[in-house]
């Protein structure tokens, strides 16, 4: 069945029986197992990124903002 690639985001080709995946687009071919894994490590990443990057945004903010009224 067609699923989404977790590398490429296009079309890759799930086995019936689950037991590999496989992305014609990018050359993605890895068992199921090691699918679901690559996804919940790199939405996993993505979360620290985003949240690194919030904090670090609003830190600088809100610096930035005493600055001015000092
Ligand atoms: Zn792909």
């Amino acid at each position: 069945m067609k699923i989404k690639c977790a590398k490429c985001k296009k079309d890759a080709e799930l086995a019936p029986d689950y037991s590999f995946v496989e992305c014609k687009e990018c050359g993605l071919d890895m068992s199921y197992g090691e699918y679901v894994r690559f996804i919940a490590h790199n939405e996993a990443t993505y979360s620290d990124i985003l949240s690194d990057y919030t904090g670090s945004t609003e830190g600088e903010t809100s610096g930035t903002l005493d600055d001015w009224e000092d």
